[in-house]
């Protein structure tokens, strides 16, 4: 042992402090124990102990108090970026939340008759006509949708796929892996590039029990080509006497062609061109909580929900209540875009951006030289791939941090800021920030030189 070792001060002691003392009147003491004994443990490790031991535990108390799961501001520009949570909800779906969380609900009572209801019901109305569809499924995400769909359509019988479709979602989502698990089997057809409406029509034969078209939602593909029409698989599926399934992925639920952004199939299109049924998450382009979206026609919804998986891929009440309120704001789309912070944040013009840098880049410390540089943003969470989104980007210089440290820091900092790296600069997005938030990301930046 170095003597800077023996040196360390035992758990005794440090109770003992004046200061620490303190501490133990407003926190427990089993806590303050702990942060001690993990004090002197890092000390141990460092070889050194810190100048201020009481400053050192009243640090470590206030990390844990810190949730593991917390708020952090995106300046990243990605405006669904799934490990940040995706969509931010509206203003009113959160009121929607507070107000179910906080007591009991009718969750699945019937107010009206005083007997079991269900929770299916509370999305139900809205969701179908905001796809204009006959009936409407919420479950936990679309992963999940798929699952059920393909289980209550196809269980032990086999689903016609484009091997064009036959992609990686995110992490450990591939379709063909989920549609192994759904116990419908998987039978590809056409080429990776192109497929004709032919090719599924040779392969139609009596096991089949269903054509499914998933979206290409992450990445684009160009050049030689071809995949049918939904319209023209929905009426093949039709004439051979099985539901055709359309996943398209992120349930954009507007029309976002005023502001240049069409590649995305939209929900309603994808209805009206006659799918049975069409799968989409809750929580990308619809801006609404984690959910998975089931609609289509009410004999085909009516299999999804009466399949047992759909209990086990349930939604929360809370999601019901964010979800019912932001389809509500969709009833008028005006509202919808100026409200839905997905949509706003899509639909910033150039000049609102160039003034919310202007204004952002006011907050930051001058030690950082801040400079507005045109650059993009991204869409992300897989939706409109090769879609480009101009912004104005705040743009700092780093010094001795270098870009990277100065990242980390506000990534670890309260609040914790993402921002980007680009080249020797850290580059800060306005479209993904709050409009309130430019003081805290000067604060975050200011703590970040100091750290
Ligand atoms: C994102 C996506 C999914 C998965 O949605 P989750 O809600 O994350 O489960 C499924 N299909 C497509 C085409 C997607 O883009």
């Amino acid at each position: 042992m170095t003597d800077r070792r023996r040196q360390l001060p035992s758990v005794d002691r440090l109770l003992r402090d004046a200061e620490v003392e303190t501490l133990l009147r407003t926190v427990p003491r089993a806590a303050v124990v702990t942060a001690a004994r993990e004090a002197i443990a890092a000390a141990r490790t460092r070889r050194a102990g810190p100048e201020d031991w009481a400053a050192e535990i009243r640090e470590r108390l206030s990390e844990r108090r810190r949730p593991s799961l917390h708020p952090v501001l995106n300046a990243t520009g990605v405006v669904l970026h799934t490990n940040l949570g995706r969509a931010p909800l509206a203003e009113a779906a959160i009121r929607a939340i507070t107000a179910v969380a906080a007591g009991y609900s009718n969750l699945e009572l019937d107010l009206g008759t005083g007997r079991r209801g269900s929770r299916s019901e509370h999305c139900r109305a809205l969701l179908a006509r905001a796809a204009g569809a006959e009936d409407a499924l919420v479950v936990n995400n679309a992963a999940g949708a798929l699952v059920l769909a393909l289980n209550a359509v196809a269980a032990g019988r086999e689903v016609l796929i484009s091997r064009g479709e036959l992609i990686e979602i995110g992490g450990s989502f591939r379709i063909p892996d989920i549609m192994a698990r759904s116990g419908a089997r998987l039978r590809e057809v056409g080429t990776t590039n192109r497929t004709h409406l032919d090719d599924y029509q040779r392969a139609l034969h009596p096991d089949v029990a269903a054509i499914l078209t998933v979206h290409r939602s992450n990445f684009e593909q160009r050049g030689f080509v071809a995949s049918p029409e939904p319209a023209a698989l929905a009426a093949l599926a039709a004439r051979a006497g099985v539901p055709y399934l359309h996943d398209v992925g992120s349930g954009l639920l507007a029309d976002l062609s005023l502001w240049g952004l069409t590649s995305e199939p939209r929900v309603l299109d994808a209805v009206a061109a006659g799918a049975g049924l069409v799968l989409f998450s809750g929580d990308k382009l619809l801006g609404g909580p984690q959910a998975g979206c089931l609609v289509g026609t009410n004999a085909l919804v009516a299999r999804c929900r009466g399949n047992p998986l759909a209990r086990a891929l349930r939604a929360d009440k809370l999601t019901l209540a964010a979800l019912e309120a932001t389809l509500a704001v969709y009833e008028d789309p005006a509202t919808a875009v100026r409200e839905i912070p997905v949509l706003r944040m899509l639909t910033l013009t150039q000049d609102e951006l160039a003034a919310a840098a202007a204004r952002l880049a006011g907050h930051c410390p001058s030690a950082l030289r801040a400079e507005l540089q045109p650059g993009q943003s991204a869409v992300g969470g897989g939706s409109f791939p090769g879609a480009v989104l101009p912004t104005t980007l705040v743009a700092l210089d780093a010094g001795t941090l270098g870009p990277d440290g100065l990242s980390l820091r506000l990534r670890l900092g309260d609040p914790a800021v993402v921002a980007r790296v680009g080249g020797r600069r850290l580059l800060l997005d306005p479209r993904t920030l709050p409009e309130a938030a430019g003081l805290a990301v000067g604060r975050a930046l200011e703590q970040a030189l100091q750290a």
